[in-house]
């Protein structure tokens, strides 16, 4: 595999492999860019195909780190690390705590936190060996804990302001909302939406996550392969990445796609397509930067009251990538990066390799 020469590589500041035989670890951290700060974001534990199926997915997801937490104003670089396991039936304390001492090693470098197939718990077992690890449980009124329901908070913002954008309505009663994926994000937006008078349709590769919003929520469970099709007003993608690709976006009927999934764009030039279609795209590391928020928050010491406050500011920044899209007459996402490289070009460089 040639690191270097890929187009996801991207001026990576650092790759590192973390490898631990008795315990079974095989992790890679990759931080993208420390300009802001120290690299922070998430560890994701998935059965990878392949180590380099793992590389890419690491280095996309750090890169995408710099550009949100630059785009969310927060004092930190991009990272992302993975850990190549199977986290239904991989994980074990011992496990996380050895990839503790493999952020440790990075003194400071890179924080992590929890992301995809890792939670709270997990993280609880980091922290017996590093410092440098965030999204812990925390008492009442902290700012901290379980990301995903902060997350969720400004997914729920950002598509109010998505639909204030491309339908000229200030609220939610009976709007169409497609939601792919109700676990730990996909869940609580679904509660803040129907509690606005949205009318759900959701799907789950779990049919009882699924069953629980259709309970709960009055949502509609539609078969995992029709979401994306569904004739509604916004496809919210909760799941996993690369949802819109060149085969996906011609069977797309929503107007508007705004969810909480990292790198919902297979390719940069699907961002064109949705453009051409007609289709408003909420670019995926604006509107779901509520998570990091907290646990920016959680790290440098706050409340839960200034996360919350903090979250609000995401659909006004997307309001603004919206009009500059518009008036220029570009993509969302092309503008989005712009925005996020132009703030980590005007930041003098703060660690140097
Ligand atoms: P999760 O694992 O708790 O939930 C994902 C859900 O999607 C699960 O219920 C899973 O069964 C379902 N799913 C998987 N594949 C599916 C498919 N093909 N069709 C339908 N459903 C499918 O993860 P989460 O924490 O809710 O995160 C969801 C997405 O949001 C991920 O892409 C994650 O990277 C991104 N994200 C999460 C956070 C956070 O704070 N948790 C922050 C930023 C971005």
């Amino acid at each position: 595999m040639e690191i270097y020469g890929m187009r996801e590589f991207d001026g990576h500041e650092l790759v590192v492999f973390g490898h631990n035989a008795n315990l079974g670890l095989h992790a890679i951290v990759a931080v993208h860019s420390t300009t802001l700060g120290p690299a922070a974001g998430g560890c994701r534990m998935w059965p990878y195909a392949s180590t380099d199926a793992a590389v890419v997915d690491v280095l996309r997801l750090s890169r995408g780190m710099s550009y949100k937490n630059a785009m969310a104003g927060l004092p930190f670089g991009g990272g992302k690390a993975v850990i190549i396991g199977d986290p239904r039936t991989g994980k074990t304390p011992e496990l996380f705590e050895a990839f503790g001492r493999f952020v440790d090693s990075l003194g400071g470098r890179y924080i992590t936190a929890e992301d995809v197939g890792t939670t709270t718990t997990d993280m609880q077992s980091v922290a017996r060996a590093t410092s440098f690890v965030s999204g812990l449980n925390r008492k009442p009124g902290e700012a901290g804990g379980d990301p995903g329901p902060k997350t969720a908070l400004g997914v729920y913002l950002g598509i109010k302001a998505a639909v204030k954008f491309r339908l000229n309505r200030s609220d939610l009663g009976g709007v169409e909302i497609a939601v792919q994926g109700v676990g730990g994000v996909g869940y609580h937006l679904c509660r803040m939406l129907s509690a606005d008078g949205a009318r759900l349709r959701v799907a789950d590769v779990r049919p009882a996550a699924a069953q629980r919003v259709s309970d709960e929520f009055a949502a509609t469970v539609v078969p995992v392969e029709q979401i994306l099709s569904e004739s509604v007003d916004v496809f919210a993608p909760c799941a996993l990445g690369a949802v819109l690709n060149a085969s996906s976006i011609s069977r797309l009927r929503a107007r508007i796609v705004a969810g909480a999934a990292n790198n919902q764009l297979a390719e940069d030039k699907d961002g064109q397509e949705l453009q051409a279609a007609g289709v408003l795209y909420a670019p995926d590391y604006v509107i779901n930067a509520g998570g990091i928020i907290s646990v920016a928050r959680e790290y440098n010491g706050g409340t839960e009251a200034q996360v919350t406050a903090e979250i609000q500011g995401i659909p006004a920044r997307l309001t603004e990538i919206f009009e500059r899209a518009r008036r220029e007459g570009r993509t969302t996402n092309a503008v989005a990066d712009e925005m996020a490289q132009e703030r980590i070009r005007a930041t003098p460089r703060k660690m140097v390799a």
